[in-house]
Protein backbone atom coordinates (compact mmCIF):
# COMPACT_ATOMS: atom_id res chain seq x y z
CA UNK A 1 0.00 0.00 0.00
CA UNK A 2 1.11 3.41 -0.89
CA UNK A 3 1.33 5.65 1.91
CA UNK A 4 1.22 10.03 1.16
CA UNK A 5 3.11 12.52 3.45
CA UNK A 6 2.03 15.90 2.77
CA UNK A 7 4.69 18.91 4.24
CA UNK A 8 8.51 18.90 4.60
CA UNK A 9 8.60 15.13 4.59
CA UNK A 10 6.79 14.60 1.34
CA UNK A 11 8.68 12.62 -1.35
CA UNK A 12 9.18 15.45 -4.22
CA UNK A 13 7.20 13.25 -6.69
CA UNK A 14 6.92 15.91 -9.30
CA UNK A 15 10.22 17.68 -10.70
CA UNK A 16 9.79 21.45 -10.50
CA UNK A 17 10.71 23.80 -13.27
CA UNK A 18 15.26 24.25 -13.15
CA UNK A 19 14.41 28.08 -12.70
CA UNK A 20 12.93 27.85 -9.58
CA UNK A 21 16.20 26.54 -8.09
CA UNK A 22 18.04 29.82 -9.28
CA UNK A 23 15.74 32.03 -8.15
CA UNK A 24 16.19 34.75 -5.32
CA UNK A 25 13.60 34.90 -3.19
CA UNK A 26 11.71 37.98 -2.93
CA UNK A 27 12.00 39.47 0.71
CA UNK A 28 8.88 41.43 2.22
CA UNK A 29 10.04 44.35 4.59
CA UNK A 30 9.94 42.85 8.27
CA UNK A 31 6.68 43.53 9.76
CA UNK A 32 6.61 44.92 13.36
CA UNK A 33 7.26 42.36 16.24
CA UNK A 34 5.80 43.13 19.44
CA UNK A 35 8.64 44.73 21.42
CA UNK A 36 8.79 47.06 24.27
CA UNK A 37 9.28 50.32 22.15
CA UNK A 38 7.24 51.64 19.91
CA UNK A 39 7.67 50.63 16.44
CA UNK A 40 7.31 52.00 13.14
CA UNK A 41 7.48 49.98 10.13
CA UNK A 42 9.51 52.08 7.61
CA UNK A 43 10.47 48.75 5.89
CA UNK A 44 8.26 48.62 2.26
CA UNK A 45 8.06 51.77 0.82
CA UNK A 46 4.40 52.20 2.78
CA UNK A 47 2.27 55.08 2.45
CA UNK A 48 2.10 56.67 6.13
CA UNK A 49 -1.34 57.96 5.16
CA UNK A 50 -4.57 55.71 5.84
CA UNK A 51 -6.81 55.80 2.76
CA UNK A 52 -8.61 59.21 2.11
CA UNK A 53 -12.67 59.29 2.94
CA UNK A 54 -13.69 59.83 -0.78
CA UNK A 55 -11.60 56.72 -1.49
CA UNK A 56 -12.68 54.73 1.34
CA UNK A 57 -16.05 55.59 0.79
CA UNK A 58 -16.06 53.89 -3.14
CA UNK A 59 -14.24 50.77 -2.22
CA UNK A 60 -17.36 50.40 0.72
CA UNK A 61 -19.57 51.21 -1.95
CA UNK A 62 -18.57 48.27 -4.03
CA UNK A 63 -17.33 45.82 -1.06
CA UNK A 64 -21.10 44.50 -1.06
CA UNK A 65 -20.43 42.98 -4.94
CA UNK A 66 -17.78 41.28 -3.62
CA UNK A 67 -20.01 38.22 -5.23
CA UNK A 68 -19.08 39.12 -8.69
CA UNK A 69 -16.38 39.30 -10.59
CA UNK A 70 -14.73 42.76 -11.54
CA UNK A 71 -14.65 44.00 -14.59
CA UNK A 72 -12.20 42.30 -16.73
CA UNK A 73 -11.26 45.73 -18.69
CA UNK A 74 -11.34 47.89 -16.50
CA UNK A 75 -12.86 50.31 -18.48
CA UNK A 76 -13.53 53.23 -16.30
CA UNK A 77 -10.20 53.49 -14.80
CA UNK A 78 -8.46 53.08 -18.02
CA UNK A 79 -10.54 55.99 -19.33
CA UNK A 80 -9.47 58.01 -16.33
CA UNK A 81 -5.83 57.21 -16.65
CA UNK A 82 -5.81 57.64 -20.66
CA UNK A 83 -7.59 61.13 -19.90
CA UNK A 84 -5.13 62.00 -16.91
CA UNK A 85 -2.19 61.41 -19.03
CA UNK A 86 -3.93 62.36 -22.47
CA UNK A 87 -3.09 58.93 -23.94
CA UNK A 88 -5.88 56.36 -26.09
CA UNK A 89 -7.29 54.21 -23.56
CA UNK A 90 -5.99 51.38 -25.87
CA UNK A 91 -2.48 52.22 -24.76
CA UNK A 92 -3.50 51.75 -21.10
CA UNK A 93 -3.49 48.02 -19.40
CA UNK A 94 -3.92 47.41 -16.09
CA UNK A 95 -1.99 44.27 -13.76
CA UNK A 96 -2.41 43.61 -9.65
CA UNK A 97 0.22 46.34 -8.84
CA UNK A 98 2.86 47.13 -11.28
CA UNK A 99 5.11 44.44 -10.41
CA UNK A 100 2.41 42.18 -12.24
CA UNK A 101 2.71 44.39 -14.33
CA UNK A 102 6.48 44.05 -15.28
CA UNK A 103 5.87 40.53 -15.18
CA UNK A 104 3.56 40.82 -17.98
CA UNK A 105 5.57 42.69 -20.11
CA UNK A 106 8.56 40.15 -19.67
CA UNK A 107 6.12 37.28 -20.16
CA UNK A 108 4.91 38.81 -23.34
CA UNK A 109 7.95 39.79 -25.13
CA UNK A 110 10.97 37.03 -23.79
CA UNK A 111 11.73 33.73 -24.99
CA UNK A 112 13.85 30.86 -22.73
CA UNK A 113 17.10 32.76 -22.73
CA UNK A 114 16.36 36.10 -23.93
CA UNK A 115 18.18 38.59 -21.86
CA UNK A 116 16.84 41.82 -19.72
CA UNK A 117 18.96 43.76 -18.45
CA UNK A 118 18.39 46.42 -15.98
CA UNK A 119 20.73 48.25 -13.27
CA UNK A 120 21.92 46.54 -10.13
CA UNK A 121 21.29 46.83 -7.42
CA UNK A 122 17.87 47.86 -8.34
CA UNK A 123 13.88 46.53 -7.50
CA UNK A 124 14.62 43.18 -6.21
CA UNK A 125 11.31 41.81 -8.22
CA UNK A 126 13.55 42.32 -11.01
CA UNK A 127 15.65 38.99 -11.64
CA UNK A 128 12.67 36.91 -10.12
CA UNK A 129 10.57 38.24 -12.88
CA UNK A 130 13.24 37.52 -15.46
CA UNK A 131 14.01 34.01 -14.05
CA UNK A 132 10.62 32.99 -13.68
CA UNK A 133 10.02 33.84 -18.00
CA UNK A 134 13.11 31.83 -18.36
CA UNK A 135 15.05 35.04 -19.52
CA UNK A 136 18.48 35.71 -18.69
CA UNK A 137 18.66 38.81 -15.79
CA UNK A 138 22.06 41.10 -16.88
CA UNK A 139 22.92 43.32 -13.66
CA UNK A 140 24.77 46.31 -14.58
CA UNK A 141 26.19 48.14 -11.58
CA UNK A 142 24.98 51.53 -10.19
CA UNK A 143 27.43 53.96 -10.27
CA UNK A 144 29.93 55.15 -7.38
CA UNK A 145 27.31 57.65 -6.66
CA UNK A 146 24.33 54.81 -6.98
CA UNK A 147 23.04 56.14 -10.09
CA UNK A 148 21.86 54.42 -12.72
CA UNK A 149 25.12 53.53 -15.36
CA UNK A 150 23.08 53.74 -18.68
CA UNK A 151 25.90 54.10 -21.22
CA UNK A 152 27.14 50.90 -19.48
CA UNK A 153 23.71 49.50 -19.61
CA UNK A 154 23.24 50.60 -23.41
CA UNK A 155 26.48 48.61 -23.88
CA UNK A 156 25.37 45.46 -22.31
CA UNK A 157 22.83 45.09 -24.90
CA UNK A 158 23.43 42.24 -27.17
CA UNK A 159 21.35 40.63 -29.83
CA UNK A 160 19.64 38.32 -27.42
CA UNK A 161 18.47 41.48 -25.46
CA UNK A 162 14.48 41.95 -25.15
CA UNK A 163 14.05 44.18 -22.57
CA UNK A 164 15.71 46.98 -20.47
CA UNK A 165 14.10 47.82 -17.36
CA UNK A 166 14.83 51.61 -15.72
CA UNK A 167 13.84 52.32 -12.78
CA UNK A 168 13.64 55.93 -11.69
CA UNK A 169 13.57 57.08 -9.23
CA UNK A 170 15.74 53.82 -8.51
CA UNK A 171 14.50 51.56 -5.40
CA UNK A 172 16.48 51.11 -3.00
CA UNK A 173 18.86 54.15 -4.05
CA UNK A 174 16.30 56.75 -4.82
CA UNK A 175 18.47 58.50 -7.30
CA UNK A 176 16.81 59.34 -10.66
CA UNK A 177 17.75 59.18 -14.07
CA UNK A 178 18.18 62.68 -16.04
CA UNK A 179 16.29 63.50 -19.21
CA UNK A 180 19.39 63.52 -21.42
CA UNK A 181 20.73 60.73 -20.07
CA UNK A 182 17.72 58.84 -21.09
CA UNK A 183 17.67 60.38 -24.50
CA UNK A 184 21.17 59.66 -25.07
CA UNK A 185 19.92 56.01 -23.97
CA UNK A 186 17.62 55.88 -26.21
CA UNK A 187 19.81 56.73 -29.00
CA UNK A 188 22.11 54.12 -28.29
CA UNK A 189 19.43 51.01 -27.79
CA UNK A 190 18.27 49.52 -31.00
CA UNK A 191 14.03 50.34 -31.31
CA UNK A 192 13.39 46.24 -30.96
CA UNK A 193 14.35 46.40 -27.58
CA UNK A 194 11.74 47.28 -25.29
CA UNK A 195 12.69 49.86 -22.72
CA UNK A 196 10.13 50.38 -19.83
CA UNK A 197 10.68 53.17 -17.37
CA UNK A 198 9.36 51.85 -14.01
CA UNK A 199 8.25 55.06 -12.32
CA UNK A 200 7.04 53.62 -9.04
CA UNK A 201 8.14 56.79 -7.02
CA UNK A 202 7.89 59.40 -10.06
CA UNK A 203 5.11 61.16 -7.80
CA UNK A 204 8.27 61.99 -5.29
CA UNK A 205 10.68 63.27 -7.97
CA UNK A 206 10.89 66.76 -7.80
CA UNK A 207 14.10 66.78 -9.74
CA UNK A 208 13.22 69.35 -12.95
CA UNK A 209 15.94 67.38 -14.47
CA UNK A 210 14.13 64.40 -14.44
CA UNK A 211 13.47 62.19 -17.15
CA UNK A 212 9.51 61.91 -17.16
CA UNK A 213 8.26 58.41 -18.64
CA UNK A 214 5.29 59.92 -20.28
CA UNK A 215 7.94 62.15 -22.94
CA UNK A 216 9.68 59.14 -23.48
CA UNK A 217 6.39 56.90 -24.12
CA UNK A 218 5.45 59.97 -27.08
CA UNK A 219 8.67 60.36 -28.38
CA UNK A 220 9.75 57.11 -29.05
CA UNK A 221 8.24 53.48 -30.63
CA UNK A 222 9.86 51.13 -28.15
CA UNK A 223 8.96 52.75 -24.33
CA UNK A 224 6.83 51.35 -21.89
CA UNK A 225 6.25 53.04 -18.66
CA UNK A 226 4.99 51.51 -15.48
CA UNK A 227 2.96 53.32 -12.79
CA UNK A 228 1.28 52.10 -9.50
CA UNK A 229 -1.43 53.34 -6.97
CA UNK A 230 0.74 51.28 -4.05
CA UNK A 231 3.54 54.28 -3.26
CA UNK A 232 1.91 57.89 -3.57
CA UNK A 233 -1.90 56.85 -3.62
CA UNK A 234 -1.50 54.66 -0.50
CA UNK A 235 -3.20 51.77 -2.20
CA UNK A 236 -0.29 49.05 -1.53
CA UNK A 237 -3.05 46.33 -0.23
CA UNK A 238 -5.48 46.95 -3.34
CA UNK A 239 -2.87 46.09 -5.69
CA UNK A 240 -3.04 48.24 -9.07
CA UNK A 241 -0.94 49.37 -11.38
CA UNK A 242 -0.86 49.84 -14.99
CA UNK A 243 1.25 50.58 -18.44
CA UNK A 244 1.46 53.27 -20.83
CA UNK A 245 2.41 51.20 -23.81
CA UNK A 246 2.24 51.47 -27.50
CA UNK A 247 -1.19 49.91 -28.51
CA UNK A 248 0.16 46.46 -29.93
CA UNK A 249 2.13 45.90 -26.60
CA UNK A 250 -1.06 46.59 -24.24
CA UNK A 251 -3.29 44.15 -26.19
CA UNK A 252 -0.03 41.90 -25.63
CA UNK A 253 -0.25 42.89 -21.47
CA UNK A 254 -3.90 42.25 -21.16
CA UNK A 255 -3.24 38.86 -23.73
CA UNK A 256 -0.80 37.47 -20.75
CA UNK A 257 -2.53 39.38 -17.77
CA UNK A 258 -3.71 37.16 -15.41
CA UNK A 259 -7.79 37.10 -15.70
CA UNK A 260 -9.71 39.43 -13.44
CA UNK A 261 -6.41 40.17 -11.52
CA UNK A 262 -7.51 43.31 -10.84
CA UNK A 263 -10.57 43.71 -8.26
CA UNK A 264 -13.40 45.88 -8.84
CA UNK A 265 -12.68 47.32 -5.59
CA UNK A 266 -9.02 48.20 -6.84
CA UNK A 267 -10.69 50.01 -9.61
CA UNK A 268 -12.94 52.14 -7.39
CA UNK A 269 -10.24 52.90 -5.22
CA UNK A 270 -8.13 53.94 -8.39
CA UNK A 271 -10.75 55.90 -9.69
CA UNK A 272 -11.25 57.76 -6.53
CA UNK A 273 -8.03 58.56 -6.21
CA UNK A 274 -7.55 60.07 -9.47
CA UNK A 275 -10.38 61.83 -8.81
CA UNK A 276 -9.21 63.49 -5.42
CA UNK A 277 -5.20 64.19 -6.80
CA UNK A 278 -5.26 67.81 -5.25
CA UNK A 279 -5.62 65.87 -1.64
CA UNK A 280 -3.22 63.22 -3.25
CA UNK A 281 -0.58 66.16 -3.88
CA UNK A 282 -1.22 67.66 -0.55
CA UNK A 283 0.26 64.40 1.37
CA UNK A 284 2.81 63.87 -1.81
CA UNK A 285 4.16 67.23 -0.74
CA UNK A 286 4.23 66.73 2.97
CA UNK A 287 6.09 63.10 2.71
CA UNK A 288 8.53 65.63 0.09
CA UNK A 289 9.24 67.98 2.95
CA UNK A 290 9.91 64.93 5.72
CA UNK A 291 12.00 63.47 3.03
CA UNK A 292 14.40 66.44 2.87
CA UNK A 293 14.07 67.02 6.46
CA UNK A 294 15.41 63.29 7.06
CA UNK A 295 18.10 64.24 4.61
CA UNK A 296 19.39 67.29 6.27
CA UNK A 297 19.40 65.80 9.70
CA UNK A 298 21.39 62.71 8.34
CA UNK A 299 23.87 64.95 6.50
CA UNK A 300 24.07 66.89 9.98
CA UNK A 301 24.93 63.42 11.38
CA UNK A 302 27.91 62.38 9.06
CA UNK A 303 26.11 60.88 6.55
CA UNK A 304 27.53 61.01 3.34
CA UNK A 305 24.03 60.08 1.58
CA UNK A 306 22.60 60.64 -2.15
CA UNK A 307 19.76 63.07 -2.53
CA UNK A 308 16.28 60.99 -2.71
CA UNK A 309 13.89 61.38 -4.94
CA UNK A 310 11.59 58.66 -3.72
CA UNK A 311 9.95 58.24 -0.54
CA UNK A 312 12.85 56.71 1.08
CA UNK A 313 16.06 57.08 1.82
CA UNK A 314 19.50 54.56 1.87
CA UNK A 315 22.18 54.41 3.63
CA UNK A 316 25.48 53.18 2.39
CA UNK A 317 26.09 50.42 5.44
CA UNK A 318 28.16 48.24 3.45
CA UNK A 319 30.01 45.43 5.41
CA UNK A 320 28.23 47.02 8.72
CA UNK A 321 24.63 46.39 7.57
CA UNK A 322 23.64 43.74 9.89
CA UNK A 323 24.83 45.56 13.08
CA UNK A 324 23.04 48.70 11.94
CA UNK A 325 19.88 47.04 11.19
CA UNK A 326 20.43 45.32 14.91
CA UNK A 327 20.98 49.52 16.43
CA UNK A 328 17.98 50.60 14.34
CA UNK A 329 15.57 47.23 15.54
CA UNK A 330 16.71 48.39 19.06
CA UNK A 331 15.28 51.77 18.74
CA UNK A 332 11.65 50.51 17.19
CA UNK A 333 13.06 51.26 13.51
CA UNK A 334 11.91 48.10 11.35
CA UNK A 335 14.53 48.69 8.14
CA UNK A 336 15.24 46.96 4.82
CA UNK A 337 18.49 45.98 4.54
CA UNK A 338 20.63 44.47 1.94
CA UNK A 339 23.25 42.78 3.70
CA UNK A 340 26.67 44.06 3.22
CA UNK A 341 25.57 46.45 1.02
CA UNK A 342 22.83 49.03 2.35
CA UNK A 343 19.76 50.08 4.62
CA UNK A 344 16.81 51.65 2.53
CA UNK A 345 14.48 53.65 5.12
CA UNK A 346 10.81 54.38 4.32
CA UNK A 347 9.85 57.59 5.50
CA UNK A 348 6.42 57.71 7.38
CA UNK A 349 4.90 60.02 9.78
CA UNK A 350 6.86 62.88 11.53
CA UNK A 351 6.75 60.47 14.79
CA UNK A 352 8.14 57.77 12.97
CA UNK A 353 10.82 59.67 11.00
CA UNK A 354 11.94 61.47 13.94
CA UNK A 355 12.79 57.90 15.67
CA UNK A 356 14.26 56.92 12.62
CA UNK A 357 16.63 59.90 12.82
CA UNK A 358 17.35 59.80 16.76
CA UNK A 359 18.25 55.86 15.67
CA UNK A 360 20.60 56.81 12.60
CA UNK A 361 22.55 59.53 15.59
CA UNK A 362 23.20 55.79 17.24
CA UNK A 363 24.14 54.28 13.90
CA UNK A 364 26.80 56.52 13.18
CA UNK A 365 28.24 56.81 16.67
CA UNK A 366 28.48 53.27 15.82
CA UNK A 367 29.87 53.60 12.48
CA UNK A 368 32.55 56.13 13.43
CA UNK A 369 33.76 53.98 16.37
CA UNK A 370 33.91 51.00 14.17
CA UNK A 371 36.08 52.72 11.28
CA UNK A 372 38.92 54.65 13.41
CA UNK A 373 42.32 53.39 13.38
CA UNK A 374 42.24 52.86 17.09
CA UNK A 375 39.42 50.06 16.67
CA UNK A 376 40.65 48.82 13.23
CA UNK A 377 43.26 45.88 14.34
C1 LIG B 1 6.78 49.21 -5.17
C2 LIG B 1 7.37 49.11 -6.54
C3 LIG B 1 6.58 48.76 -7.65
C4 LIG B 1 5.12 48.53 -7.59
O1 LIG B 1 4.63 47.68 -6.72
P1 LIG B 1 3.10 47.24 -6.83
O2 LIG B 1 2.64 47.32 -5.43
O3 LIG B 1 3.13 45.88 -7.40
O4 LIG B 1 2.40 48.19 -7.74
C5 LIG B 1 7.16 48.71 -8.88
N1 LIG B 1 8.44 49.00 -9.06
C6 LIG B 1 9.22 49.35 -8.04
C7 LIG B 1 10.62 49.71 -8.31
C8 LIG B 1 8.72 49.41 -6.75
O5 LIG B 1 9.52 49.73 -5.74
Amino acid sequence: MTTHSSGDAARSAVSLRAALQSLPPYKPGKSAASSDVIQYKLSSNENPYPPLPSVLDAVNQMSPEMNLYPDMTCQAVTEAVAQRWGVEPSSVSFGSGSVEVASQIIRAVCDEGDEVVFAWRSFEAYPILAGLAGATAVKVPLTEDERHDLPAMAAAVTERTKVVLVCTPNNPTGTSVTADELHAFMKQVPEHVLVVVDEAYVHFNVDPAAARGIDFFREYPNVVVLHTFSKAYGLAGLRIGYAIAPAYISAALRAVAIPFGVTNLAQQAALASLAAESEVEERITALVDQRDHVHRQLTEQGWDIVESQANFVWLRTGPHTTAAEEIFTRHGVIVRAFADEGIRVSIGSPAANQTFIVAAQDVRAHLDGATTPRNRS
